[in-house]
């Protein structure tokens, strides 16, 4: 992708401009040509072949350019990762605590030189080839004139000094027009051998089948089924997921718990069919995903992921993003952020929702983490959707933040779907459900009350949550997030509107 990317703006252009140059070469020398002819057919011929070798040389090192840039994608990639890495404001505070500017410049310059001493190379190398065709060429229009002076005697054509520079000006100017065509020929080449990334890239199939135009996702959804669910991602030996076995119903909140790599994210994944699973299936009331028109079982599953996307527009749009086709709904878009608790915060912004939410634009804002993150929650809440999938929602929250948004989960999840993935808040209420989850396996599942008396993992985690174990190494957790909250908080315990 990132040679196609790099490629597609410039090559269909260059193509297009040596396809024409080639047609202005070709009426030159087609003139030149019919000049020559009145004199020697194999002056012709000798124009021909005297080209050749610089042919062969381009062919040659159009083929040395492309190979090179191939074999190099990665050291491309390093250099703009790098050189990006150094001018972002983000990470910038974290270099300069690690000290690491001079590390990482040094990195980043290793590999430019490493970069333009292989051009160089290249270059220097293709010029003394070029030049060498060239003196060849040189040499041939000397040659040239002496073969016409030849002729002239041989023949007794009595050509005048003007004659004969007449001729040998018609054989430069006839093999000027050849060695562009030629050049317009190995530089078609050169540059198809770089689109033929681009047509590959097209070729690429997805990992999935994709079903556009399948069955329409239904707007109310009562169950999705995970069948004997396994999982490896392309180009990976390990199972992320294996032999899961796991329903999930309108009405009821599942908490996902288990130590980073357990396979929480990519089951998610599989839910809105980032992936499709490599054995099993997964049933939508009954149906296979599979068999659903993809945006359509999109629409009907908001998820926020870990990652969550900022984007450089005003907050309106950040959170109208979540439907597009309502985006300038604003009661919509207010609601929704009421709802992840953003409303105020992004009133208080000098021009309110209209404010656009990044630094590098006039009148821009920047948003901290927890600000952010409520402002995606908001998105996943303006799709109204029957599923909801949070991935640590409450990550970059604060104490007061994380209750109320926890608090709106419980309310939300009475009318939906609601699939959550947390560490933190390991507390009674959490969910109807948790699914303890282990190297891609669910170990157990049951309810608060029910996993604690089990005695198993699941007591074991919130053990550490509960108490200062929590911050030492083995426990698998995010230890400063554990610690954070934990005050209990009754509202956020609390399912409301559930049975006491
Ligand atoms: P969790 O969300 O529980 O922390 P994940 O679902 O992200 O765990 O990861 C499960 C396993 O899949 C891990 O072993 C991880 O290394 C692997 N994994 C995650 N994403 C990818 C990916 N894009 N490509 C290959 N392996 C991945």
């Amino acid at each position: 992708m990132t040679r196609a990317q790099r490629e597609c703006a410039s090559r269909p252009l260059e193509l297009l401009s040596r396809t024409t140059g080639i047609v202005t070469a070709a009426i030159n020398f087609a003139s030149m040509a019919a000049i020559l002819l009145t004199l020697d057919v194999p002056l012709l011929a000798a124009m021909v072949v005297i080209c050749l070798p610089m042919l062969v040389v381009q062919m040659i090192y159009g083929a040395k350019t492309y190979t090179l840039e191939y074999g190099r994608t990665d050291t491309r990639r390093m250099i703009e990762i790098l050189g990006g890495m150094q001018i972002d404001r983000k990470i910038l505070p974290q270099i300069i605590s690690f000290g690491l500017s001079d590390y990482l410049f040094g990195r980043w310059l290793g590999s430019a030189e490493s970069f333009v001493q292989q051009d160089v190379r290249l270059h220097r190398n293709r010029t003394a080839a070029e030049t060498l065709s060239s003196v060849l060429v040189t040499i041939s229009t000397v040659g040239v004139t002496a073969y016409v002076v030849y002729l002239n005697f041989s023949r007794g054509l009595a050509l005048t000094v003007g004659g004969v520079m007449m001729y040998v000006t018609a054989f430069g100017g006839g093999l000027g027009a050849w060695q562009g065509a030629m050049r317009s020929v190995t530089g078609i080449y050169e540059g198809s051998l770089f689109l033929l990334d681009l047509v590959a890239f097209h070729k690429l199939r997805p990992v999935q089948t994709l079903h556009r135009g399948g069955r329409s996702t239904p707007e109310a959804i009562h169950e999705i089924r995970f069948e004997n669910v396994g999982f490896r991602y392309p180009n990976s030996a390990a199972w992320a997921l294996r032999g899961v076995d796991l329903t999930f119903r309108h009405g009821q909140s599942t908490l996902l718990v288990g130590p980073n790599g357990a396979g929480k994210t990519t089951l998610t994944k599989l839910l809105i069919r980032l992936y499709d699973p490599t054995e099993g299936r997964i049933l939508l009331d009954g149906v296979d995903l599979r068999e659903f028109d993809l945006t359509s079982l999109r629409r009907r599953i908001g998820v926020v992921f870990q990652d969550f996307l900022c984007l450089p527009f005003t907050a309106q749009e950040n959170i109208g993003c979540g439907d597009v086709r309502n985006m300038q709904d604003q009661a919509r878009v207010r609601e929704a952020a009421r709802r992840a608790g953003a409303q105020e915060m992004i009133e208080r912004l000098p021009a309110g929702f209209d404010t656009v939410l990044n630094r590098m634009f006039k009148d821009g804002q920047e948003l901290s983490y927890g600000q952010w993150q409520r402002v995606c929650i908001a998105r996943s809440f303006m799709k109204q959707a029957p599923v909801c999938v949070l991935d640590e929602p409450t990550a970059s929250l604060d104490v007061e933040a994380e209750a109320a948004l926890l608090r709106e989960i419980n309310r939300m999840s009475l009318a939906s779907m609601c699939i959550l993935i947390s560490h933190r808040a390991l507390r009674p209420g959490i969910a109807d459900r948790i699914v303890v989850m282990s190297q891609g396996r669910i170990v157990e599942s049951g309810d608060y009350t029910g996993l604690i008396a089990r005695g198993g993992e699941f007591a074991r985690l919130a053990r550490l949550y509960q108490s200062a174990e929590a911050i030492q190494p083995e426990s698998g957790f995010v230890e400063s997030q554990a610690t954070a909250i934990m005050s209990d908080d009754e509202a956020v315990g609390t399912r409301v509107g559930a049975a006491p």
